[in-house]
């Protein structure tokens, strides 16, 4: 399917309680045209497809008024998501808000060999099924995978979270559900832990690469450089770390580091563990 919208943001005031959504003045689509492709992309509002289309007027100046009683439900679907993203790739997204058939570790392992990660790697990756908490404030089943020493705590921070917390996160599953693509699991929100990759923009070996490190909300959380900004991290959103999130907490009692925590750059989603590398594959390098 083609879409003519070439930009769209959505804004949520909590003022006004109104879904705002903007797109250009010479936008061809009629309201119902861009509100059907949504319905048709997130099989979640058919239940109030009607109400939806009946409530939504187009304004003159190209914006797109949603009536107050369901700016709720649209705020808890799409928390964190581009709608521009989700309109161009729909099958993605449909996936993403689907229950997925938890993977086995024989199938990790194999969807690793044929990534040509050393077999060294591989041997000490552990698959770890944990529950977490969804923006719907369900707790919903996913997926890590972590080197052999980080198994315990990463099991124990899980189980600290699924019945504690109220922290939400999108979805938790190995990057190989999106082909090993960093970029396209960041842009889903998915929470991670191994990943054979280079830290981006570098030569340098990521802490993922050892199963070392997960990264938690990654798109509400993104790595801000030095004297930088990035209008994503909004700590007044839900599922933005900060130090104060009980679950920056509980990684670092179990003996995880925070990308938070560093002086200048900001990792805000990246928890580590910098012994494991050290300890396991001598210099921080790539195995032969
Ligand atoms: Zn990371």
């Amino acid at each position: 399917m083609k879409y003519f919208i070439i930009s769209i943001s959505v804004i949520f005031s909590g003022c006004t309680t109104k879904s705002v959504f903007r797109f250009p003045a010479s936008e061809q689509a009629t309201c119902s045209s861009l509100l059907q492709s949504l319905l048709e992309i997130d099989p979640r509002l058919q239940k109030i497809t009607k109400q939806l289309l009946e409530s939504a007027k187009k304004e003159k100046d190209g914006k797109l008024i949603i009536e107050s009683e369901y700016h709720e439900t649209l705020q808890k679907l799409w928390p964190q998501h581009e709608l521009e993203f989700i309109l161009n790739n729909p099958e993605v997204y449909r996936e993403a808000i689907s229950d997925f058939p938890l993977l086995t570790e024989a199938q990790v392992k194999a969807s690793l060999r044929s990534k040509d990660v050393p077999e060294e790697v591989i041997d000490s990756m552990r698959l770890v099924n944990i529950l977490h908490r969804g923006f719907d404030g369900k707790l919903h089943p996913g997926q890590l995978i972590v080197h052999k020493d980080a198994e315990k705590s990463t099991i124990e921070i899980f189980k600290i979270l699924a019945e504690e917390s109220e922290f939400p996160m999108t979805s938790i599953r190995p990057v190989n559900l999106y082909d090993w693509s960093d970029e396209l699991s960041v842009k889903m929100n998915n929470s991670s832990g191994f990943n054979w990759r280079l830290v981006g923009g570098s030569d340098e070996v990521s802490d993922h690469a050892f199963g070392s490190a997960i990264d938690i909300n990654p798109y509400l959380n993104p790595w801000v450089k030095d004297g930088t900004e990035n209008d994503r991290y909004n700590v007044n959103r839900a599922g933005t770390l900060t130090a104060d999130s009980d679950i920056v907490k509980i990684f670092k009692e179990h003996g995880w580091a925070w990308g938070g925590d560093w002086e200048h750059s900001k990792d805000w989603q990246h928890f580590y563990r910098p012994e494991i590398p050290l300890n396991n594959f001598g210099k921080r390098e790539v195995p032969e």
